[in-house]
């Protein structure tokens, strides 16, 4: 193929990749949802993980470090792939969430902001003072800095999303109260 004929649509599958030959393996959607054992006491706080982020290129197969969240953050254990971790002002932390049916977070807030990228089901997003808002795999959410919020698995489906926030004074997120009756819950 020329290098820009623009009679190739680029998106269209190649028949001779062999990505599209023999795909690899991939991982479920979801990680199986049996019970989940305690976090480990090092991931006390997930975005302490400094691991998550090697000095050089590194690969991380599908399906890597997935391990539970810390308690007493949400209504329920749910598991967490870290992707990018830091605690210098202005860097990014980066993680995977996979939240079972009906697990959604306490209320917390970000000191600078977050982005939260749906991957798979049916979750809700939350700003206090603002309207439930139902998301769904494709959809992108951003979260002001400070601003108060909760986000989580609708009550008939797993949730996954990927979400990106920068760290100020040592931390990505602060965390408060857990939800009660008057959040309308999922
Ligand atoms: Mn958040």
């Amino acid at each position: 193929m020329k290098a820009h004929d623009a009679s190739v649509n680029p998106l269209q599958a190649n028949a001779h990749d062999p990505y599209v030959d023999h795909p690899p393996a991939r991982p479920a959607a979801h990680p199986p949802y049996g019970p989940i054992q305690p976090a480990a006491p090092s991931m006390s706080n997930p975005f302490d993980m400094q691991s998550a982020c090697p000095s050089q290129m590194r690969v991380q197969r599908a399906g890597e470090g997935i391990a539970p969240a810390p308690s007493g953050v949400s209504s329920g254990p749910f598991l967490v792939q870290m992707l990018l971790s830091s605690r210098t002002d202005g860097e990014m932390t980066a993680m995977r969430i996979f939240a079972p049916p009906g697990v959604v977070t306490h209320w917390h807030s970000h000191p600078r902001g977050q982005l939260l990228f749906v991957i798979d089901g049916v979750g809700y997003a939350q700003r206090d003072g603002g309207q439930r808002v139902e998301i769904r795999a494709g959809d992108c959410v951003w979260f002001a800095p400070g601003e108060r919020h909760w986000h989580g698995a609708a009550p008939s489906s797993p949730f996954s999303y990927i979400s990106i926030q920068p760290v100020l004074g040592d931390s990505a997120v602060d965390w408060m109260e857990p939800l009660n009756s008057g959040d309308r819950l999922p």
